[in-house]
């Protein structure tokens, strides 16, 4: 088991798969983008396989979601996803995307064992598209969506974040938009992980302000708190349900005692928290002969050292050194 000082036990995995993307987000990186990692840093499909087989036989892991970067630009995905799905106890496997390339990946991705998907979808109009992610790509976002659906990865979440002057006024359409596709929306708040670190928090979407802005149109009803478990989305039942939204508060309303995650870079390193300050390297003992059970040790050292709470509202609050697109989210 993976299990920490304060009784959490780590099942959910988040592997990124690539530290490289094809948006550039402002809250993620800068416009010019970033240093990607150098290839020989990074983990090969047979060593991702190697990990990922490790956490789910020897160390408990019930789910493994594949993120980055933008993992749909990792060439081996379908196979890794292939190899995830052999694996005895199969785990639930999942992907988190912008949904790009996804129109031609969605079937091949579901044949291969995918289970889930959420795609990263943060305004509706072109523009705005433009002038949050620096790229024209927000009708391949959209086919990417219709795609997952059609291929059955149902329901589909979609995951928007809110920036003050640019797309905080899209609560209400973001929202009207998933509920006639049957997309499953769910807000995060903004984190202070972009590269160029220039989150402010008078500038964040607060978790409150997005409740006031979808209650002026629509009823929520806060779902059964049972059902949320570990899940980080505070669920709200719309109009009775049975649609839903989600708000993930991850800064006013932090949900760190129930965190059952834990984290797998590009290039190796276990991460026990998004906003860890200190990492477990997996690849250059594995590279240098280490058996799984000498791995595992190392990946249950490093989780049990979390700490019991994120501290981005702690005076103290250090950024981690790695932006978002380098740990995976
Ligand atoms: N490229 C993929 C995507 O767009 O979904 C996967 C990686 S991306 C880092 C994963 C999720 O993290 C996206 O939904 C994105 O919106 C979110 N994200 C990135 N930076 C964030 C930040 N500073 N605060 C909150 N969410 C962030």
């Amino acid at each position: 088991m993976l299990a920490d000082a304060y009784g959490r036990v780590a099942t959910d995995l988040r592997v990124s798969l690539t530290d490289r993307c094809n948006l550039r987000c402002s809250y993620c990186m800068p416009p010019e983008g970033l240093d990607w990692l150098p290839k020989p840093t990074l983990l090969t499909d047979d060593e991702v396989a190697r990990l990922v087989r490790i956490g789910v036989e020897r160390l408990g892991i019930t789910e493994v979601r594949y993120t980055g970067g933008e993992p749909l630009l990792r060439r081996g995905l379908p196979g890794i996803v292939a190899r995830t799905a052999e694996l005895h106890p199969r785990p639930e496997i999942s992907l988190t995307t912008n949904g790009i390339g996804l129109d031609r990946l969605a079937g091949p991705l579901r044949a291969a064992g995918l289970d889930r998907i959420n795609v990263s979808l943060d305004t509706l109009r072109p523009d705005v598209f433009r002038s949050l992610s620096h790229r024209d790509r927000l009708g391949d976002v959209l086919a990417g969506l219709a795609a997952a659906a059609a291929a059955g990865l149902v329901p589909v979440k979609v995951n928007a974040v809110l920036m003050r002057g640019l797309n905080e006024g899209e609560t209400a359409p973001l929202l009207r938009f998933c509920l006639e596709h049957g997309y499953e929306l769910r807000f995060i708040e903004q984190m202070p992980l972009d590269a160029q670190h220039g989150w402010r928090r008078e500038n964040m979407v607060t978790a409150e302000e997005i409740l006031d802005a979808l209650s002026a149109e629509f009823t929520l009803t806060p779902d059964d708190p049972q059902a949320r478990g570990s899940a980080p989305a505070e669920r709200f039942l719309v109009g009775g349900g049975p649609a839903r939204v989600g708000v993930i508060g991850s800064v006013t309303r932090p949900f760190c005692g129930a965190c059952d995650r834990v984290r797998l870079t590009a290039d190796g390193q276990v991460r026990n928290c998004l906003f860890a300050r200190e990492e477990s390297n997996l690849r250059d003992p594995m590279r240098s002969g280490a058996d799984d059970e000498e791995l595992a040790g190392i990946w249950r050292r490093a989780v049990a050292a979390k700490l019991p709470g994120h501290g981005i509202n702690d005076p103290g609050f250090l950024q981690p050194s790695r932006p978002m697109s380098a740990i995976g989210g």
